[in-house]
């Protein structure tokens, strides 16, 4: 438990908000009806894709998904991992949120249903409850170690020998002694505790909060901003039972007890195989906890780009996986068109097999309109913090229109670095295209390779 709750906690000190291509994307941009907005969020057009993503979002919220999967179609560029990634802010924090791309699937550590396992119990949380003791009182005596409470900087003033120390507290029916742990130590030095303080105890981790001082000898509080106002401490109110949620996921829990350094394993990535025992055995442990009220099973999402590189093993493993009553909601995302399905001779819609086509809500994304590529390029500019003249504005839609969204938004980058160098403080035509004529687009590289085939190995 100890190990989950370090975990939950250092979770939070690790995401780091970088510039990435989908930074922008803040949620899906709809109304309370479900309704998108023509821009919001970060999010532009794409309306009917939105609304429908909208629905799933409502789905997941409700519990009522888990088992099914989504499939995003569409051509390159038009938004297929924005949506996703709209699905997974709007989702919030809470609800876990994993991505893969097929193709990391194949990999020379982890056999496929190994990392496709993981992906899938990446996607689904646990929340586990804790109940925690609170002991609220005045602080009467705190006597502790000279040096120990020097290092700590507890403001004691008269401290005996003796290596640990002991906090006693007046509550409403007692007089409380507790002995003073490291942890306890180290939280009354950075909370300032001293005698005549009202303060809450967490017994459990040791952590004491000074909630105000003690006005006399009555029992009448005076919280000084502090969360509970003590005007008078009625009887048995001084100790409470506080609820304390940590969340994780079900692929924490397994690489925490699959290995000696699990715990740092989480964050370079190195889980390695997980063994079936050890999944088997948490999975009873989770059932225990939910059956005892100490943890509830959430859901997630688990969204896997690319997943024309998916073979005929894998999406047998899918079928399967979905069928569990944990199972995260599965989005998935393509952009081909009728194909080979991987590990056969067989085409079918999008390389995908029509059982598991079968069980999928589809949503189709649709190209831009030149009026939306000027607003997502809009956006990416504010997001990379880059100025650019009006006139650069449309000679760079006018090549997204021509070229791709995607290398417009590369453009945005480069362009921004050309105007540096050059010591200017707006990106104008001039940088445009300049590192149009630096860096060639899709259809200007595949000329250029027609005319030179000869020139290249083959
Ligand atoms: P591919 O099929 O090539 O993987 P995709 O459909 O997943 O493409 P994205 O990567 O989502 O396309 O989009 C390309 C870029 O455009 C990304 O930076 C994305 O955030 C941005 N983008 C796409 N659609 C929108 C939108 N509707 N609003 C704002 N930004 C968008």
């Amino acid at each position: 438990m100890a190990e989950l709750k370090r975990l939950s906690e250092s979770r939070d000190l690790t995401r780091i908000e970088r510039i990435g291509a989908h930074s922008h994307i803040r949620g899906l941009g709809l109304d309370a009806s479900l309704e998108a907005r023509d821009a919001s969020e970060g999010m532009v057009g794409q309306l009917p894709a939105r609304r429908a993503a909208g629905l799933i979002l409502q789905l997941i919220r409700q519990g009522k998904i888990a088992g099914r999967a989504v499939l995003l179609a569409g051509q390159p560029g038009t938004g297929k991992t924005a949506l996703a990634m709209g699905i997974a802010k709007s989702l919030g924090a809470e609800t876990p949120f994993a991505s893969i791309a097929a193709s990391e699937l194949f990999s020379l550590d982890l056999s496929k249903t190994e990392a496709l396992t993981q992906a899938f119990r990446r996607a689904i949380g646990v929340r586990i409850k804790e109940e925690a003791e609170i002991i609220e009182g005045e602080v009467v005596e705190i006597s502790v170690d000279r040096p120990v409470a020097a290092a700590a900087g507890v403001p004691s003033g008269a401290a005996p020998a003796g290596k640990t120390g002991r906090l006693t507290l007046k509550t409403t029916d007692m007089e409380t002694v507790y002995e003073l742990g490291g942890k306890m130590i180290e939280a009354l030095g950075k909370e300032k505790v001293q005698s005549g303080d009202v303060v809450a105890l967490d017994k459990a981790s040791g952590k004491v909060t000074k909630l105000g001082r003690s006005i006399g000898r009555s029992r009448d509080y005076d919280a000084v901003g502090a969360h509970t106002k003590f005007v008078k401490c009625p009887e048995g109110e001084l100790q409470k039972r506080k609820e304390v949620v940590h969340c994780v996921t079900l692929h924490e829990i397994d690489v925490i007890n699959s290995r000696t350094q699990g715990f740092l394993a989480l964050f370079t990535g190195d889980t390695g195989e997980i063994r079936a025992e050890v999944r088997e055995q948490i999975d009873t442990k989770v059932a225990e906890w939910r059956e005892e009220g100490k943890a509830e099973i959430v859901p997630g999402v688990l969204f896997i780009d690319e997943v024309h590189m998916l073979d005929i093993e894998c999406f047998s493993f899918l079928n399967r996986a979905l069928e569990n009553d944990m199972a995260p909601i599965l989005v998935i995302a393509t952009n081909r068109g009728i194909t080979t399905i991987r590990g056969t001779n067989y085409r079918s819609p999008h390389g995908i097999p029509s059982d598991f086509l079968d069980r999928l809500l589809i949503i189709t994304t649709q190209p831009y309109t030149e009026e939306e590529i000027r607003k997502i390029l809009d956006i990416r500019c504010e997001e990379e913090d880059v100025e650019m003249s009006a006139d650069a504005k449309v000679l760079l839609t006018k090549i997204g229109t021509e070229t791709s969204l995607r290398y417009a938004i590369h453009l945005i980058t480069s362009a921004a670095l050309a105007c540096q160098k050059r010591k200017g403080k707006v990106v104008e035509m001039e940088d445009i295209s300049r590192v149009y004529s630096l860096f060639l687009d899709l259809k200007r590289s595949t000329q250029y390779l027609m005319e030179y085939q000869s020139q290249y190995m083959f």
